[in-house]
């Protein structure tokens, strides 16, 4: 007879959990994304969020969505997916699992292709309908990335900091 807690997060519910937190770092007044690396043998291997580059100041390079060209967050963010790739100091990334709050774009779509990673499990998916995810699932699709969405347990976790 085991004692053993019954009421344990799941695999995913972890994974996802550890990506939202990691999306609550993020500065962008707008949107939040968070990105959680696992292996196949469910070890956590790099984690990240949307954000400028190294050296690129959270006061000093623009959040806002519109104005010129040079204006908007878009010429300079790094969205989660990729910074939890370019964050990964230990080799290669090849097989692993990439959990994501929301489905990657295009770009970020490239970079896990050519990471080697195949299986995308993401949250929300509210551009499906826009070029960039229209594209992303094209090009997972042809390179053998699986995707997924991740299956709401609606559990409640507080945490006390
Ligand atoms: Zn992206």
């Amino acid at each position: 007879m085991s004692d053993k807690r019954t009421d344990y997060i799941s695999w995913d519910e972890y994974f996802m959990g550890v990506a939202k937190l990691s999306g609550m770092r993020s500065k962008d007044p707008n949107t939040q994304v968070g990105a959680c690396i696992v292996s196949n043998d469910n070890k956590i291997l790099s984690m990240g969020y949307n954000g400028f580059p190294m050296g690129c100041s959270d006061d000093e390079f623009p959040w806002c969505r519109e104005g010129g060209p040079l204006d908007s967050k878009y010429v300079y963010t790094t969205h989660s997916e990729l910074n939890a790739i370019l964050n990964y100091r230990g080799g290669s990334l090849e097989g692993a699992k990439l959990y994501v709050s929301l489905f990657p774009c295009n770009e970020c779509a490239k970079a896990i292709i050519q990471a080697g990673i195949t299986q995308v499990i993401y949250d929300c998916d509210k551009y499906a309908d826009t070029p960039a995810v229209i594209a992303s699932k094209r090009m997972m699709d042809a390179a053998g990335v699986e995707y997924r969405q991740y299956k709401h347990t609606n559990r409640k976790i507080e945490i006390e900091l």
